[in-house]
């Protein structure tokens, strides 16, 4: 869906732990470059594929990832995309989330630990499909490290917005040209409403609500959220909610 100029989200069902679901990766483009943001869980390229090319754009163009963070949902696809784009592609993300990202560092969500007790009760069938998941993360080079504030010179200006909590490095990107912000897992979108980031998955909720704030002081008319799509009906009015 064409959200804006130079801003389309692409819908794509994702096979998650017990079920499908509608994931919102999105495409960022300008006639130098197309930026795909979040890619997704592993051995799901094909479905964003065809969403890219559904979209008018031909996959091989891709030619830079940025992650909003390091949640496998989000990154899990890198290395399937890698392999079907075929030539060097730039990765950015914040300068928090590189060492995960890079597998230096265990994730936040579902460490070792976390993944051994969550599958202790699992039928043997969900139990490998858990652990093939979560125990085989792909990680990936970032090419570049984004910090808060930083302009990315794509399609206009994209502007990085630190908003730790979710996890430490998370982002949201917000298209100065035409005020979209791309919340990540920041927000996520319920029957055309904004809510915050979801608790069961955010490590960090103090950090993630002084996040939200930040998030206010930027003129939004248009919200693309990962898990539940746009919103762009009062967003600065919904983002303020939120934060009080
Ligand atoms: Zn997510």
């Amino acid at each position: 869906m064409k959200v804006a100029d130079g801003i389309e989200m692409l819908e794509v069902e994702m096979k998650m732990m017990g079920g499908k679901r509608i994931n919102n990766p999105t495409l960022i483009y300008d006639d130098k470059h197309l930026v795909l943001v979040d890619v997704g869980m592993p051995g799901q390229i094909e479905a964003i594929k065809a969403a890219v090319e559904k979209a008018g754009f031909q996959f091989s163009n891709i030619d830079t990832v940025i992650f909003t963070h390091q949640d496998i949902d989000h990154i899990g696809g890198i290395q399937d995309l890698l392999d079907a784009v075929g030539k060097p592609v730039e990765i950015y993300a914040h300068v928090d989330e590189k060492p995960y990202i890079e597998g230096d560092k265990e994730p936040v969500k579902m460490n070792r630990q976390q993944v051994a007790q969550m599958v202790e009760k699992m039928s043997e069938e969900m139990r490998k499909e858990a652990e093939a998941i979560y125990l085989n993360r792909p990680t990936a080079k970032v090419t570049k490290t984004l910090t808060d504030d930083e302009v990315i010179p794509i399609a206009g200006g994209i502007q990085v917005i630190h908003t730790p909590g979710h996890t430490p490095g998370h982002i949201c990107l917000y298209h100065q040209a035409t005020g979209t912000l791309v919340t990540g897992d920041e927000t996520v979108a319920e029957n055309g409403k904004l809510t915050g980031p979801n608790p069961v998955y955010t490590p960090d909720m103090g950090l993630a609500l002084a996040s939200l704030k930040k998030l206010t002081t930027h003129d939004v008319a248009k919200a693309i959220c990962y898990h539940g799509g746009l919103i762009d009906d009062q967003v600065n009015e919904q983002l303020r909610e939120l934060t009080i």
